[in-house]
Parts: C-alpha cells; sequence; structure tokens
C-alpha cells in the first residue's frame, strides 16, 4: 500500500530521544510512504515514490505516527462523580481518601465485578481512545490488591488486547495502594502482593511486561517498593515506578538504583532525581492530565527537557485523579501549560512514549522496519493541531497498515 498525497510528513526516528533531539524531527512536504507486511518500507518525497497497484490518499493532510499512551489504569470498574463535585466544593483529594474516598471506591468496584464485567466497561474506552489517535497502549492492574483480584485485571487486559486494535501492554501493579484489611500492616500487604510465586505466574503467563509501584507519601516507602521491584525483576518484569508526584520522599533515585524503564509523575522532582533517571537511561513520564484534573502545580517539564533526559506524555487515565481518556487533550495541556513545543510534544507522545513501555524498536516513529502505525491529520501542519485543543484532527487511524478508524 501506498499512502500518497501527504501534505506533511514528520519524521519521527526511533526513541529515546533526549533534550534538544526532541526538537528534532525532520518534516517531509508533498511525501508519500509505503507500507509492507505491516511495516514502513518507504518514504519520501512523493516524486520518488516507487510503483504500488494500491494507493491511499491522505488528502493532503498530515501524517505522524500513531500514538502511545505509556500510563493508564486501564480496567477499571465503578465511577467517582461524587467525589469530583466535592472537590470542586473544596475538599482534599486526600481528605476524601482519608474518609474511605478515593482507590479504595475503584478497589470496591473492580473487586465486585468479574473478568468479562471488567472487558466490558473497558472496551468502549479503547475504542474511543482509538479514534483519538492511539495505536498502542500500558494497562495496569492495581485495584484488586488481593493476588487473585489483580490477576483477574491482567486476565481481562490479556481478552482486551483481542478485541480492539490497540496493542497493550501490560504492567503489574499490585503495590498501589494499601487496601482497608491491611490497614498499620503495610510490610505484610508488601509481602503478599510480592510473593514470588505470584509474580513467577504472572511472568509465566506473560501477563504483564512490567512491574510498578506507587512510591510516595501515604502510599508505599523506599524500602518497601525497593523489595517490590527487586521481586519483581526476579521473576522477569522490569521495574517502573509511580514517583515523586506527592512529596520527595527519594523515589526517582529509587527508580535509577533498580534501573527503571520508566520513572512517572515527577512533580517533585530534585537535581539527585535527574542525575539518578539520566544515569540508567530511563524515560521521565509526565502525566499533566492529573495535575489539570486535581489543580495542582504541573511538573516542570522543561527542565527535565533541558536537563537531556528523554521526556513522555501520558494520561494517566484513571477514575480519581484524572478521568482523561484522549491523550490529545493532554498534547494540549502540554504545549499551553508545560511550554512545550509541538515538536517536543508528539515525540513525548509517540517514540519517547514507546520507549517507556520498551517497544521503541516497533512503534512510535517513522523509520524503514517499523509498524506502520500512522495517523492522518485533518490538518496542514503539527501545529495547526495542537493549536485547536477539544477537536478531534484525527481523520484516519491505520495500525500495522491496516485502517482501523476512519472519522468519514
Ligand atoms: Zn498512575
Amino acid at each position: 500500500m501506498l499512502l500518497t498525497d501527504i501534505g506533511q510528513l514528520i519524521v519521527v526516528p526511533p526513541g529515546p530521544l533526549c533534550g534538544a533531539q526532541m526538537r528534532a524531527p525532520a518534516r517531509i512536504d508533498g511525501a508519500a510512504l509505503q507500507v509492507r507486511d505491516g511495516r514502513i518500507q518507504w518514504f519520501g518525497p512523493a516524486q520518488q515514490a516507487p510503483e504500488d497497484p494500491e494507493r491511499v490518499s491522505a488528502g493532503g493532510g498530515t501524517v505522524v505516527p500513531g500514538l502511545v499512551d505509556p500510563h493508564t489504569h486501564i480496567p477499571f470498574a465503578g465511577e467517582r462523580s461524587g467525589e469530583f463535585e466535592r472537590r470542586l466544593a473544596g475538599e482534599s483529594y486526600l481528605a476524601i481518601m482519608q474518609a474511605g474516598g478515593g482507590i479504595r471506591v475503584t478497589t470496591q468496584a473492580v473487586r465486585d465485578a468479574s473478568e468479562d464485567e471488567l472487558v466490558a466497561v473497558n472496551l468502549p474506552r479503547l475504542q474511543r481512545m482509538l479514534t483519538y489517535g492511539v495505536t498502542t497502549c500500558e494497562c495496569k492492574s492495581g485495584y484488586g490488591l488481593t493476588a487473585e483480584d489483580e490477576l483477574k485485571q491482567l486476565r481481562a487486559i490479556r481478552t482486551l488486547k483481542t478485541r480492539q486494535p490497540i496493542e497493550l501492554v501490560a504492567t503489574y501493579l499490585g503495590a498501589h495502594a494499601l487496601p482497608a484489611e491491611y490497614e498499620g500492616r503495610p510490610d505484610d500487604f508488601i509481602e503478599m502482593i510480592s510473593d514470588p510465586a505470584l509474580l513467577r505466574q504472572i511472568a509465566d503467563e506473560d501477563l504483564a511486561a512490567f512491574c510498578d509501584v506507587f512510591c510516595d507519601a501515604g502510599a508505599f516507602d523506599v524500602d518497601q517498593s525497593r523489595r517490590v521491584l527487586q521481586r519483581g525483576l526476579e521473576a522477569g518484569l522490569r521495574p517502573k515506578l509511580h514517583a515523586d508526584e506527592l512529596k520527595q520522599i527519594g523515589a526517582t533515585v529509587l527508580a535509577g538504583e533498580v534501573g527503571a524503564i520508566s520513572a512517572d509523575h515527577l512533580e517533585c522532582i530534585d537535581e539527585a532525581g535527574i542525575a539518578a533517571l539520566r544515569g540508567a537511561g530511563s524515560v521521565a513520564v509526565v502525566l499533566p492530565g492529573t495535575s489539570f484534573f486535581l489543580g495542582i502545580e504541573h511538573c516542570d517539564t522543561r527542565r527535565l527537557i533541558e536537563a537531556g533526559l528523554p521526556v513522555a506524555l501520558s494520561t494517566d487515565f484513571n477514575p480519581g485523579s484524572s478521568h482523561i481518556e484522549n491523550l490529545q487533550w493532554i498534547m494540549a495541556i502540554a504545549c499551553c501549560q508545560l511550554r512545550l513545543t509541538p515538536t517536543e510534544v508528539l515525540v513525548a507522545c509517540t517514540a519517547n512514549a514507546a520507549a517507556a513501555i520498551g517497544r521503541a524498536d516497533r512503534v512510535g516513529a517513522i523509520s524503514v522496519g517499523h509498524q506502520a502505525d500512522l495517523l492522518v491529520l485533518d490538518t496542514e501542519s503539527l501545529a495547526e493541531w495542537l493549536y485547536t485543543p477539544g477537536r478531534n484532527r484525527v481523520r484516519t487511524v491505520i495500525k500495522s497498515g491496516k485502517v482501523v478508524h476512519s472519522a468519514a
């Protein structure tokens, strides 16, 4: 298949792209791109395009790699709009949590749901995300908080992989929150949730590629988090970390120490944390949907880019602190409030997001041999896309060379 009439092709190279490299992707005006066996075979100026019997017109639109959302809390059940209203009336997220709300409400809903129900309520979410241009997405457990319910969430992810076109990458987040029945006994909970037999089962059944921990004030401390991540590593699950979101307790330094593929959130990151991520080659995943949704200070993302880190962006889609499934909305926040350029934002949501989930060699780039995951936008430039927040400019979504969504 030859994709022709591309107004502008944004040539994002494979990630991770650090610092100033995030501004470097080339553009080709009047381009074409050839796909063979689901992969990019050739791209360049249209007048040099090879012959191909099957031609698909991009209608003069901009073409970019399919978006990668590297941090979501799909699959979840239940909803917390009542808490949203209370927060808007002045109660804090923490006060609502201490009064029995927050993650524990979602945990109850997930425990009450069957695996089939989890699949049924999360499938439409992924189907909508596809229309916004997401072609690869990370999904986490972390609301079950028992071995059985965590496995149920991971199995729901495995089923969701087969029910819709978005490629899903699973993460085990058993140490997400302390469930009520373990109140006052966090170390017992950590023992249960990082039981080597459970971690081995997750790895053996290929239920997850990564192991994540919420390492922060009010969640798990550095020692507890290290224990879980090391056991995960021994079972073959690569570390990831929810780090430096609420308070600086050394979480990002731990991410570097264990060689985490990414450290996510980073609102309170310090110089030691930045140095640790640089040393370990970890991707800094920034989640501005959370700070937007909670009305708190954003992560100083420019500082991370200027420090030479590869920065990725994600929705953190979850029912409490970022009920935002549209990655384009996050891209708009990143431009307008984090002061990232449209090119940096695109790289953060493609090449670097792919690197944050270990897929940079296959997705997130316009590169020969990469999967042909592509978006055709109804705009003449990248800037025009991000200049229209709230309006979906994705005209066509292509996954592995096949059109999987068309706005028409
Ligand atoms: Zn999260």
